[in-house]
């Protein structure tokens, strides 16, 4: 079976073998073939063989889906009065995430369910293909069971989170720290990929974090870590030390880890609809990519500080905000944050790659960022998945 997508705008590869040689891999007046879920071939429209169904793309511009790499999509409830304070003048210090750790724990799976998937419905829609959803709303073991199997009706990149809050059972942060390196982890491996811990002032130590990202290790998980997103508290030198796929946040990070982090192979996710919705500085995404460090956008979908379910809008914050030209904004929307996964096959559109991609309603990409609050998507396709996958 093999779907030829023809009269695109301008596409956008990611693949510096294709088109103009750039990064961005770019081709005018281009046609995309997909031959059982992946890029087959890419070229002049007017060169496109014949395939068995053709899609008009009405000279919109096409772009590989979205690989938000960074959500905590699944919750009850929400913290629209947490908001409405800190607009109102109220910092946020990490500490509502209690609130929703009570209305999770008080949902049925069915209701979990339903608003996770009306979430995720939002992303899709706005060109997601690529979907990391993490635990840590529950801080139970049997809890944390239940969110990451929840999590897996979504996607494969699943992320436990116990090391989100101290679970208000619980007094004494090493004591719950123990629970979370211990049984939780026993129990929760079998239904991640990835581990995770917010490492941060006011949440959990650099130590304490080392602790859980260690006995994750040796569980067979994956590792990301939250750093640098209240203060500097050497948290991103610690992922880099544990080899972390990605360390999240970054607006505080000291010149020592940003030298450490640069030299490494971590990519640096940036979340600016947690500093929009906390009205907080954003990171410094030029002093970050001057460095050399690889960039990864995504949505930090959740409840307290940012309930956020459209990439566009984070690639124009990502431009507006912090200073990211369009196509490296769109770079780290796509390619970006399948680094931040460790995902060669999608965030780009080259040869062989899941044939996952974005027809926008505008004829360039860069409309994303110009056009801020328009939902430019017209269409997301995520490819039909070949056979053992
Ligand atoms: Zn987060």
């Amino acid at each position: 079976m093999t779907t030829l997508y023809t009269n695109i705008g301008e596409l956008t590869t990611n693949d510096a073998n294709l088109g103009d040689g750039s990064v961005m891999g770019r081709l005018e007046g281009a046609a995309l073939v997909e031959e059982d879920g992946r890029v087959a071939w890419v070229g002049e429209a007017a060169h496109a063989p014949a395939a068995d169904v053709r899609v008009d793309c009405h000279a919109g511009a096409v772009v590989p889906g979205f690989v938000d790499s960074h959500t905590h999509l699944i919750f009850a409830g929400d913290r629209l009065e947490e908001f409405v304070a800190r607009m109102a003048g109220t910092p946020y210090d990490g500490g509502g995430i209690r609130s929703t750790v009570a209305a999770t724990r008080a949902a049925s799976r069915e209701q979990l369910h339903d608003a996770s998937a009306a979430r995720a419905g939002a992303l899709f829609a706005g060109g997601v293909t690529t979907l990391e959803v993490k635990s840590g709303y529950d801080l139970t073991v049997e809890g944390e069971v239940r969110l990451l199997e929840l999590a897996r009706s979504f996607t494969n990149e699943t992320t436990f989170l116990g090391a989100h809050a101290l679970a208000p059972e619980f007094e004494d942060r090493d004591e719950y720290v123990e629970l979370v390196a211990g049984a939780m982890t026993d129990a929760c491996a079998a239904h991640a990929r990835w581990a995770d811990v917010f490492c941060d002032r006011g949440a959990f130590s650099v130590e304490q974090a080392r602790h859980v990202l260690s006995s994750a290790r040796a569980a067979g998980l994956e590792l990301r870590l939250h750093a640098g997103q209240l203060a500097d508290i050497g948290a991103v030198g610690l992922a880099v030390e544990m080899g972390c796929a990605s360390v999240d946040h970054c607006t505080h990070v000291s010149d020592r880890d940003l030298a450490a982090l640069a030299a490494s192979s971590t990519v640096a996710t940036l979340l600016p609809g947690a500093e929009f919705s906390t009205r907080s500085p954003y990171p410094d995404a030029r002093r970050l990519l001057d460095a050399g460090v690889t960039l990864a956008l995504a949505t930090d979908c959740n409840p307290g500080t940012s309930y956020v379910t459209s990439m566009g809008f984070v690639i124009a914050l990502g431009v507006r905000e912090m200073g990211l030209t369009p196509d490296e904004a769109l770079y780290g929307a796509t390619r970006g944050g399948a680094a931040a996964l460790r995902r060669g096959d999608v965030g780009h559109l080259g040869l062989g790659a899941r044939a996952d991609l974005v027809i926008l309603d505008a004829p360039r990409a860069a409309h994303l960022a110009y056009r801020p609050g328009a939902n430019l998507v017209a269409r997301t396709v995520l490819a039909a998945r070949g056979q053992g996958e």
